[in-house]
């Protein structure tokens, strides 16, 4: 029997004819196709604008310069997340304080934040960990109190709503990431949308080179019809049409996505809640969580022995996700366990089981057999 990895993409026909006509086409990059996905997130988002780029990574990295994070500023970030949503904030210079987490959805507790705020905090980063929608509106709150910007690491969650209101719209700037993995693909690929004209600006200068061409933002004008100025500091985090064209195929399916990740999660919910020694994710009345990742909790003793159980009959089950400040680097720059105990509770517990829209019935029987196995 074949194992069942965590997570991974649904390609369909569709989607590899949209590739193949991109290729066809004059522009494999800047070209038509961008500005194509980016009006399709921006409509999923609910916001004015989008702005693809080349991977979660970059996304964050692109928002916290546009928010103007630099050396001498605080960024509050979850500790139950990956790796990334901290250290785009370190590569721009800045101090990552972290903060713990709800102990039931594992997001960013906002009292944590709160608590965390100084004088140098710059930016408020939510994650919507497994896809649950962070408490949007009091994060807002705790940033603005303080004249900072908050950020939403939506890598998990585009697709999800909050409150009638969908991720994308609840932040001053949101995140995606288009991993394999994630809630649709477009293999590497990211976005970071937002409502505040200005700030979108600056991340779409950041995603160029800090580039401008259009003669009315130009310092000197006069030149000649060849000149452009680099005005910021910036990168090429730019997202090909090739991949863009991938990304508006999935986007078209992405209400089947969340159906089958829906039907998913509810199944394991009804077979798997209530059994001795296993606890299943919440969800909050408000949240529709378009789901990407199933964390199951088992007893802290016990999920080694689980976690190995697992995977020795092939479901390739993960942990999401090791405290951040865990990691050498960190523990480095003097970051010490026991800063924030609910997300290192969490982490004790948790187990990702297989969860993506093409995972079948059968298998995912597979899956529930198995834990019941496992636990035994
Ligand atoms: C995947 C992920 C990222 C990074 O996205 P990439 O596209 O892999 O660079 C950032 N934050 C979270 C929470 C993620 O899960």
């Amino acid at each position: 029997m074949d194992a069942i990895p965590y997570g991974r993409q649904s390609i369909d026909d569709g989607d590899v004819d949209a590739v193949v006509a991109a290729l066809r086409s004059e522009y494999l990059t800047t070209g038509p196709r961008v500005a194509e996905f980016e009006a399709k997130i921006a409509a999923r988002a609910q916001t004015p604008e989008a702005v693809a780029v080349i991977n979660g990574t970059a996304a964050l990295h692109a928002a916290y310069a546009a928010a103007g994070i630099g050396p001498g500023d605080e960024v509050i970030v979850p500790a139950l997340t990956f790796a990334a949503t901290a250290t785009a904030a370190l590569q721009l210079g800045a101090k990552v304080v972290f903060a713990d987490v709800q102990e039931d959805t594992g997001n960013l507790e906002p009292t944590a934040a709160a608590a965390a705020v100084t004088s140098a905090t710059r930016a408020v980063v939510g994650v919507d960990y497994a896809g649950h929608p962070v408490d949007a509106a009091d994060l807002k709150e705790v940033a603005s109190r303080q004249g900072a910007v908050f950020v939403e690491d939506a890598a998990h969650s585009i697709g999800s709503m909050l409150a009638g209101r969908a991720v994308g719209s609840l932040a001053d700037l949101t995140t995606f990431s288009f991993f394999p993995t994630k809630n649709l693909t477009t293999g590497e690929g990211g976005a970071v949308v937002g409502a505040d004209s200005e700030l979108m600006k600056r991340v779409r200068a950041f995603r160029e080179h800090g580039m401008v061409r259009n003669a009315a933002s130009l310092r000197n004008p006069d030149v000649g019809p060849w000149h452009q100025e680099v005005q910021s500091l910036g990168l090429n985090y730019r997202l090909p049409d090739v991949l863009c064209a991938l990304g508006s195929s999935q986007l078209d399916r992405l209400d089947l996505f969340k159906h089958a990740r829906t039907k998913i999660f509810d199944r394991y919910v009804e077979e798997l809640a209530g059994v001795e020694g296993l606890r299943v994710p919440t969800r909050r009345a408000d949240a529709s969580p378009m789901w990407h990742l199933f964390p199951l909790r088992v007893a802290a003793e016990r999920r080694r022995e689980v976690f190995e159980d697992l995977r020795g009959r092939g479901i390739l089950v993960q942990v999401n996700y090791i405290p951040v400040y865990w990691h050498p680097l960190f523990e480095d720059l003097g970051y010490r366990k026991g800063m924030c105990p609910v997300a290192e509770q969490y982490y004790r517990e948790e187990i990702s089981l297989p969860m993506f829209a093409g995972l079948t019935d059968a298998d995912q029987g597979r899956v529930i057999d198995a834990v019941l196995e496992a636990v035994k």
